[in-house]
């Protein structure tokens, strides 16, 4: 992130129609959150680290949109003039955990899990965002804003209605279909195209 840091990252689960069926979950009636702490957070280049206590963990290219003002239960024909910027994101999942636990936190919460971009600018309209996830070049996820089961000013004010929004807080706004393994000498990348883009080698814990 470019300046202030939040406090927290929420993140919305099957978010995506095909992406709830490649898991053989039901697309939720409600946004379905979770949160990754801020301490998984790593930069454009920095390496993703699988853990000895997983062996499966998967990429999710998201789209993660960054809170500019302090908010609680902002409407959601407001919602749009409390976001700061978009950045790409990695919700980097240990798929094996995140069944076997019942819950995600562990799944969802290692150092090295939350892979963010540069923050670029938030566009006017989000229904022109896409995400676009590479593994070793080969693209591997495609989708656009567009496509979300629940829309990001949606998604905004359902979370905001729960608990205050900070500056620098990040919604990571779900997964499109397409999700798959990282092994150690992957190169991953996450595009939001003209805004935002993360690259990350993988290794294995040492
Ligand atoms: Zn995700």
């Amino acid at each position: 992130m470019t300046s202030e840091r939040g406090s927290k990252i929420i993140c919305v689960g099957r978010n995506y129609v095909e992406h709830a069926k490649e898991l053989g979950n039901e697309v939720p009636s409600a946004p379905l959150i979770f949160m990754k702490p801020p301490s998984s957070i790593i930069a454009n280049g920095e390496a993703i680290v699988i853990p000895r206590a997983s062996s499966r963990v998967e990429y999710e290219g998201e789209i993660g949109i960054v809170i500019g003002t302090r908010v609680h239960g902002v409407a959601e024909r407001d919602a749009t003039r409390c976001v700061r910027g978009v950045v790409a994101l990695n919700d980097v999942t240990a798929r094996d955990l995140q069944k076997t636990d019942g819950q995600w936190t562990r799944a969802k919460g290692f150092d090295t899990f939350c892979p963010m971009g540069v923050e670029g600018v938030a566009p006017g309209a989000f229904d022109g965002l896409a995400v676009v996830t590479r593994v070793n070049g080969v693209e591997r996820q495609r989708a656009t804003a567009a496509e979300m089961v629940f829309g990001i000013p949606r998604l905004i004010a359902y979370i905001s209605e729960i608990m205050t929004l900070f500056p620098g807080d990040v919604i990571a706004t779900g997964t499109p279909s397409g999700v798959g393994p990282l092994v150690p000498g992957d190169l991953v990348e996450v595009e939001v195209p003209g805004v935002s883009r993360v690259v990350n080698p993988v290794r294995a814990e040492a």
